[in-house]
């Protein structure tokens, strides 16, 4: 139940995200409940719904997502979950591991989210040369990012609060 299932507008299954997403989408009116947990309730910013278990998009979206999402900055802090790479904190800068300055590009492999004050004190390094260690390696995004990516959700809504099923 950690996962929901998302149904493009014309039904064809697209890709899982966690919870979390599938909340956000649906508050941000991105898509509707088709299956929830029957006896579940979730609440988030001041909204109650039932527990998604499958959500269909309101618009349909081309699958353009579905081959390697094209990189960006955006795309770099919605993949870290704009956390910081160095300390884990709110990240919203973007850092290149091999700084560009000495040929690192804007890959998915070559960037992360960092907050500005690591990013600013990593400066033109190596995260060995600043005696910086990555708290995780960097990744493609995932289908679920490339959704996320692709529908321009912002994810900064609050965060939804389980309640217990009605008894
Ligand atoms: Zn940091």
């Amino acid at each position: 139940m950690r996962e929901t299932l998302v149904l493009n507008a014309s039904f064809e299954p697209l890709a899982t995200v966690s919870l979390r997403r599938a909340v956000v989408l649906v508050l941000q009116d991105k898509a509707v409940v088709e299956q929830a947990h029957p006896g579940l309730r979730v609440r988030a910013a001041a909204v109650e719904l039932p527990v998604p278990r499958v959500i269909r998009l309101s618009r349909y979206v081309r699958v353009p997502f579905r081959r390697r999402a094209p990189w960006s900055r955006r795309g770099v802090l919605v993949r870290d979950r704009h956390r910081c790479a160095y300390c884990g904190r709110r990240a919203t800068t973007v850092d290149h591991v091999l700084p560009r300055s000495r040929g690192g590009g804007d890959t998915w492999l070559n960037t992360v989210a960092a907050c500005a004050e690591d990013n600013h004190r990593k400066a033109d390094r190596t995260p060995e040369q600043a005696g910086m260690r990555l708290l995780s390696r960097p990744f493609e995004p995932t289908p679920s990012d490339a959704l996320v990516l692709a529908l321009g959700v912002q994810e900064r809504s609050a965060l939804p609060e389980w309640l217990p099923a009605p008894a």
